[in-house]
């Protein structure tokens, strides 16, 4: 029986659906967020995000929520060795460790602020679509169907929706075990994060807080069966043989398990059913890249489905999301595998570690792997021959008739921004200045700096898509190349 009907259902209400209705909300669409779980369960995955996604947070007023509730840190690293992310040119040169549940407690509000319709409790259990829509079937308690125009599914690893869709899920199975205590511990470690690898694996004691730990054990030497659950005592028990001691862990908050399986999905779309976050690419934990790699898949979605749901947006937008973003997660798996291969142990990982750790002491090697964790290097594949085309605005300094502002100031509503600098006119822009806002302003420094570029002079033109990359940019506006990128990336002019 369907009981609603709305433009979009996603499935599964973690960090990516949340943030994907957030920005389906700002785009003006109606959404319907379901989770199979009756409540949340306050546990958290993740313990840090990186600088492109605080920027990211940054563009959509969010990350003053989050900062007080963090710690900036320099925990940034490549399989265990140490990246130094402070002279990354960003506003956020560290990486800010906050709890997975402090996100999504942010988000949940955020979406609900912007009217997205929330429903616990309810798991996604089939769909059927049609030239018109798709009828998407919840189990649970209440059995029921929503009718809609897409149906995204953000429902995880074990993705319901993705199985559903006939996409495959290609990749590399476990070869290491990692186990995760979230404890008290009665005869700490000196330091706040203590780590050390020893005979088959490594361990670490990381204080996330004054009064308790996560403790890890990382096993090269098994691959835990799926489906058996770790019991604390099964984790001690693990812990105290690579590390030597229990260091006195008592109250379990949380126990869990996770592997070095990475996996990618065959397509990000089929039909009228799309894939974000962890439904379309899981890897090894390396780094701390999944749940930043999830948020800006939402991001890269959602203006691009709000504009194809208005029916003003070119034809082929929603593709870009696939063959923009999926080309993204190939890579963190590719640098995931390579991290599993520095965390082995043994002699000749030793050595390669040794190799690496030396390399890594030269600047262009850690900036180069600490751009590409941080995904502060994403460039997408955007027609133009300037250095910005395709890559991130700077949080440049600006100033604006109505006062100092930064460029990241500007995406808080999510819309495509023309920002003409220091004098700079253009008459391109008539025809869609009901989709794109201009914004006119006087940077405030002669020259951007650019991860992997360096040093540009400031534009004088700028084009950004509502998730903050450039689809535009010139030193001497001309109104052919800009009207192009206005009709490759909004639509044709009205
Ligand atoms: C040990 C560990 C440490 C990590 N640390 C970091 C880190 O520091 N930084 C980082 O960026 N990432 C980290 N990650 C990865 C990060 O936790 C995940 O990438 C992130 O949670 C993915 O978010 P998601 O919203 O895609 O999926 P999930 O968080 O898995 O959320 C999926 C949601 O879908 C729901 N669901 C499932 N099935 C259905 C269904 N049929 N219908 C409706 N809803 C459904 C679930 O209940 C759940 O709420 C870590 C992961 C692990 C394992």
């Amino acid at each position: 029986m369907v009981v609603e009907t709305t433009d979009v259902v996603i499935a599964g209400g973690g960090p990516v659906g949340l943030m994907l209705a957030c920005e389906l909300r700002l785009a003006g669409v109606e959404v319907t967020l379901v989770d199979g779980l009756r409540a949340r369960t306050g546990a958290s995955r993740a313990g840090g995000i990186h600088a492109r996604t605080m920027e990211i947070f940054d563009q959509r007023g969010l990350l003053e929520r989050l900062l007080p509730q963090g710690r900036p840190i320099q925990a940034g690293h490549f399989g265990g060795l140490p990246l130094d992310f402070t002279d990354f040119p960003t506003r956020h040169p560290y990486m800010l460790a906050v709890l997975q549940s402090a996100i999504e407690r942010e988000l949940d509000q955020r979406a609900a602020e912007l009217g997205a319709s929330v429903h616990w409790a309810s798991p996604v259990a089939g769909f059927d679509s049609d030239t018109a829509g798709i009828e998407v079937g919840l189990g649970g308690p209440n059995p029921r169907s929503i009718r809609a125009a897409y149906l995204v599914g953000c429902d995880g690893g074990r993705s319901v929706v993705r199985k559903l869709a006939g996409i495959e899920f290609t990749g590399t199975d476990a070869t290491m075990t990692g186990m995760i205590a979230d404890v008290e511990l009665s005869d700490p470690p000196a330091e706040a994060f203590f780590g050390q690898r020893r005979g088959a694996g490594d361990f670490s004691a990381v204080q996330f807080q004054p009064d308790w730990y996560r403790l890890v054990v990382q096993r090269h030497d098994r691959v835990l069966e799926r489906g058996i659950e770790l019991s604390f005592e099964n984790f001690r028990a693990n812990f105290t043989e690579i590390a030597g001691t229990d260091f006195g862990m008592h109250s379990p908050r949380w126990v869990t398990r996770y592997s070095d399986a990475a996996r990618l999905a065959d397509r990000y779309r089929a039909g009228r059913v799309l894939l974000a976050g962890d439904a379309a690419h899981i890897h090894y934990p390396a780094g701390g890249q999944g749940l930043n790699m999830g948020v800006q898949d939402a991001v890269n979605l959602g203006w691009k489905l709000g504009a194809t749901l208005r029916g003003n947006a070119p034809a082929d937008i929603l593709d870009t999301y696939e063959t923009e973003r999926r080309p993204i997660a190939a890579r963190v798996l590719h640098n995931t595998r390579a991290q599993t291969a520095l965390s082995r142990s043994g002699a000749h990982t030793d050595a390669l570690r040794d190799i690496m750790s030396d390399l890594i002491d030269l600047d262009e090697v850690r900036q180069r792997l600490g751009h590409m964790i941080t995904a502060l290097d994403i460039r997408y594949d955007i027609k133009g021959d300037h250095p910005l085309t395709g890559r991130r605005i700077p949080d440049a300094d600006l100033t604006t008739a109505t006062g100092d502002t930064r460029a990241h100031e500007l995406l808080r509503a999510a819309r495509p921004i023309l920002l003409l600098l220091n004098g700079t006119e253009t008459s391109s822009v008539t025809g869609w200045d009901d989709r794109v806002d201009v914004v006119r302003a006087t940077a405030r420094t002669e020259y951007w700096v650019i991860p992997r570029v360096g040093k540009i002079p400031t534009p004088a033109a700028v084009l950004i898509r509502p998730d903050g990359y450039v689809a535009y940019a010139t030193t001497a506006p001309g109104d052919e190349g800009l009207t192009d990128a206005l009709t490759a990336w909004i639509g044709t002019a009205s």
